[in-house]
């Protein structure tokens, strides 16, 4: 067959599920390579599992990888010239070729009933032997075998592999690897079903779209014996492989449900940008040269080298995924920052679907900076219960006890007499005001603020009141469905709820 000179790379993956982020590495490793030399990235879909396969998980699929950034050359929807790219509209191409293997003698049908061929490998488990295929129907003629496929007998297809000898690779990820002959046994191409076996499809697939490199996860190491077996058949010339190791959780088991969010879905609702999870997957099992962390997609097509790539198992660090998103956040321009938060917060119920432009540009603000320090969107909601609620009469522990002694409460009294009959407040009166209670009371520093800044928010930290304060005027004015108290009303709720309402001049 003949072979392009460049990089052709593919992903292919089941529509059994959402992609977890182990597959997504996959893809993200491939795509580099591809976008880094000037290759072409192929997204072949392996829905032979009819049973598990849905059009929904494609779809979703397509839009995940679209959403990492993930684009492809050749696929089911944007065509290319060795398509189809569903393995199920590509049944016939499998068909035509197991036949020419059979022609050749090089594959047979097998009639073994399947409930034979389990207890034949139940047995060998229990013996302590490889479940090897016995090789009972090697010897049965293509000719005998037609006659009983037309009589009605069921069989599936095999491949005939010798019986002794080895099948050795060079992996790019894993050095030499090989595999005794003696373990694997013939393997099934195509089931009785019709249906092709996976590594059946795969080569056929591979070789067809004229793939060059298969990086794909270590799960499939022990499969490439037998596709190599299938390459040597047809004399084709097998690509070369990249098995990438295992993604784990912190317990160095694979990294599964019971760790936390694995799809990229999930990430993707959470709110971890795309970006952030991408540069986050390129350092499960690499790592740039420089040590520089937070990369753009950009950059890690310049930087990305696949002999970097190591074969320790990879442990999915989620707070160092955090951390990147927050990095990877604080480069978005704060548009940027509103237009991705607005579901949350509407979800949420913080904002109505109309925003009119001052509310979205207070929005913006706030957005912004109750945006530092979180890890990733839907942390949002909950960080913006500091301006929308309100609460004195719930106080947690820790800001209860700021404001028990006998300091802090001469220090609120002080606040609240000096702010009696004012009808505007804002940041610079509020310096003042601070100012004069620090001189007339002598209490100062944490002493002096952190009681303020408890009467001000119910709570013991949050924004810098610099901050903090111009925001709670700034949005007292708008209107949310959640309306924002105003500082002078947090300082009258607070009084009442302390007692510390300033006392009535005799008239
Ligand atoms: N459909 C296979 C999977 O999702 C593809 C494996 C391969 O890349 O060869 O695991």
């Amino acid at each position: 067959m003949e072979k392009t000179e460049a990089i052709r790379v593919r992903f292919a993956p089941s529509p059994t599920g959402f992609i977890h982020v182990g597959n997504a590495r996959t893809a993200l490793f491939n795509w580099l390579l591809a976008r880094q030399k000037d290759g072409v990235f192929v997204l072949r879909v392996e829905d032979t599992d009819l049973e598990r396969s849905t059009e929904e998980f494609e779809r979703n699929l397509l839009e995940d990888l679209r959403w990492l950034g993930l684009d492809w050359d050749e696929g089911p929807d944007t065509g290319g010239k060795f398509g189809p790219y569903r393995q199920s509209e590509r049944l016939e191409l499998y068909h035509q070729y197991a036949k020419e293997l059979l022609e050749r003698g090089q594959a047979y049908y097998c009639f073994c009933p399947e409930e034979e061929l389990e207890k034949e490998r139940k047995k060998a488990l229990a013996e302590g032997r490889s479940p090897v295929y016995s090789g009972r129907c090697r010897n049965i003629s293509l000719q005998e075998a037609l006659g009983r496929l037309e009589a009605g007998e069921k069989a599936a297809i095999r491949l005939k592999v010798p019986d002794r000898g080895l099948v050795r690779f060079n992996d790019l990820v894993r050095g030499e690897v090989e595999f005794d002959l003696k373990l694997i046994g013939d393997p099934i191409i195509v089931r009785s079903n019709g249906m092709p076996a996976y590594n059946f499809s795969v080569v056929i697939d591979d070789a067809l779209m004229q793939i060059t490199h298969v990086i794909r996860g270590e799960d499939h190491i022990s499969n490439t014996p037998r596709q190599l077996l299938l390459y040597q058949a047809f004399g084709w010339q097998p690509p070369v492989f990249a098995h990438l190791s295992m993604v784990m959780g912190q317990d160095n088991t694979r990294l599964s449900k019971r760790h936390g969010a694995t799809s990229v879905d999930q990430f993707r609702r959470e709110g971890v940008l795309p970006q952030a999870l991408c540069n986050y997957l390129s350092f499960l099992g690499w790592s740039p040269p420089e040590g520089k962390e937070v990369l753009t997609l950009e950059e890690l097509i310049k930087l990305f080298d696949l002999s970097r790539v190591n074969r320790s198992a990879a442990i999915f660090d989620y707070e160092k995924l955090y951390w990147l998103n927050r990095q990877h956040i604080k480069l978005l321009p704060p548009e940027k920052k509103l237009e991705l938060s607005l579901p949350y917060l509407q979800e949420a119920g913080l904002v109505g679907k109309e925003l009119p432009a001052a509310e979205k540009g207070w929005l913006t603000t706030a957005v912004d900076l109750l945006l530092e320090g979180s890890n990733k969107f839907s942390e949002l909601p909950q960080k913006f219960s500091l301006i929308f609620d309100f609460q004195p009469e719930s106080l947690e522990e820790e800001a209860a006890a700021i404001i028990s002694s006998d300091s802090a409460r001469k220090v609120l009294k002080a606040l609240v007499e000096k702010t009696a009959g004012l009808t505007e407040f804002n940041y610079e009166l509020f310096a003042r005001i601070t100012g004069e209670i620090k001189k007339e009371t002598g209490i100062k520093g944490k002493e002096l603020y952190h009681p303020l800044r408890v009467m001000l928010t119910a709570r013991a930290s949050g924004l810098e009141l610099d901050k903090f304060i111009p925001l709670i005027e700034a949005g007292a004015k708008l209107n949310f469905p959640r309306p924002v108290k105003s500082c002078l009303q947090r300082i009258r709720e607070f009084a009442r709820l302390m007692n510390l309402e300033p006392e009535r001049q005799p008239a």
